[in-house]
């Protein structure tokens, strides 16, 4: 079932979509482009229960123009304390359904794509791979695990949390980016080691609170601003109102993300070349941590093709791009967005103190016309320190051929 007209990129010529979004537009890092963002974004919610319930309402509020709901359970009156899309009338009903509702109610601008079904390691990657940000909001270990790989495969960020009685944590995973969910919690725990809300219980306004954090992430993403929980794990006690954040770090050993990743019985043979592997975001975003990342001269430099860069250049936090070929190659054709470093600066060592760089954890594709001189750049930078630095297959070229020929060639 899909609801809503959805929005286009039109939707703040009418007045009173600008009234609706005023404090928004009001907002230096939101403003007309920032709306107009939020428009065209399409956020994937898992489970419309008490992480969910909180995290659509806000998400419709903010004019997320394609919101999606998954989710195969009815809703039960024990629901009730924490689920507050769902009413005392909705008892019994699709929970999918009834969320619908409530966000057309909110906000009848977004559409609404249902999903009534259980996410499985079988559905997650069709789920995942059709949206720009997940948002979990699911309560079983099978299912983040899931969910987490099939992110990681798809290069999409995911916005975590859990909740027990009064404490919640919080994350953003996106590999390439930062950890995945794997690499900080890397064994799924059995079935019954940990207890569930249904057994130990949980604050209903605590899962309020979760949920906004989440939908706030989900909307800093979209927009590009401010730092996400990349990298960062919040930790929040209700009882004693204490906030705090960890720092967390990708595993390069990891079983999802990590080098030579498998992401168990559902691993795409495409990705470890860091190449399409057919998904529809490009595999695992970069490729970079699947393509490895190489300790030495004469091993293979992590890789990613133009089709996956492309897809990564159209999303929030894009990696930096660098053109390592020398002025007169680059007035004839270079990628846009690009910055230039020639190679020679890289041999030299001079690149590495250049800001365009970012630094170590500064995700970097360089490219050239063809590969094999930002093969060489990539393979110094690496070892100059950088985690996230992939070589774009084919280079400039490729780009051309594959993703805009209208673009000049030599
Ligand atoms: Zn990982």
């Amino acid at each position: 079932m899909d609801t809503g007209p959805g929005q286009g990129p039109d939707e703040l010529a009418d007045a009173t979509a600008r009234t609706r979004y005023a404090r928004h537009l009001l907002l230096p890092e939101v403003g007309m482009a920032g709306q107009r963002r939020l428009a065209a974004a399409r956020v994937l919610v898992l489970g419309a229960g008490g992480l969910g319930s909180p995290a659509l309402l806000y998400l419709a509020a903010a004019g997320v123009g394609t919101l999606g709901i998954a989710d195969d359970d009815v809703v039960e009156l024990t629901n009730l304390q924490r689920q507050i899309v769902h009413g005392t009338g909705d008892v019994g009903r699709s929970k999918v359904e009834s969320a619908a509702e409530a966000v057309a109610r909110v906000n009848p601008g977004v559409r609404v794509e249902t999903h009534p079904e259980r996410v499985t390691a079988a559905t997650a990657d069709r789920l995942v791979a059709a949206y720009d940000v997940v948002v979990d909001g699911t309560d079983n270990f099978p299912t983040r695990y899931a969910v987490n790989d099939a992110c990681v495969r798809a290069g999409v960020p995911l916005v975590w949390a859990s909740v027990l009685r009064f404490d919640a944590q919080v994350a953003v995973w996106w590999a390439g980016h930062g950890p995945c969910l794997r690499c900080v919690f890397p064994h799924e725990p059995a079935a019954g080691d940990v207890p569930s809300c249904a057994e130990a219980g949980v604050l209903g306004a605590l899962c309020g609170t979760v949920g906004s954090v989440q939908a706030a992430e989900a909307l800093k993403l979209v927009l590009g601003i401010g730092e996400p929980l990349v990298g960062r794990l919040l930790i929040h006690d209700a009882l004693r109102a204490r906030w705090d954040t960890v720092a967390v770090q990708a595993d390069p050993s990891c079983a999802a993300c990590g080098l030579g990743a498998g992401v168990g019985a559902g691993v795409d043979a495409g990705v470890g070349a860091g190449v399409d592997g057919g998904r529809a975001h490009g595999a695992g975003g970069l490729g970079v941590r699947e393509g490895g990342i190489p300790d030495g001269g004469g091993e293979p430099v992590a890789t990613v093709s133009v089709r996956a860069l492309a897809a990564e250049l159209r999303r929030p936090h894009p990696p930096v791009l660098v053109d390592v070929r020398p002025g007169p190659e680059r007035s004839i054709v270079s990628i846009p967005g690009a910055v230039t470093i020639d190679l020679a600066d890289f041999r030299s060592g001079e690149a590495f103190s250049r800001p365009e760089l970012g630094g170590p954890g500064t995700p970097l594709v360089l490219y050239c016309k063809t590969g094999a001189r930002s093969e060489e750049a990539t393979r110094l930078v690496v070892a100059a320190g950088w985690r996230y630095a992939a070589n774009l297959t084919g280079g400039v070229l490729a780009w051309v051929r594959e993703v805009d020929p209208s673009l000049a060639t030599y």
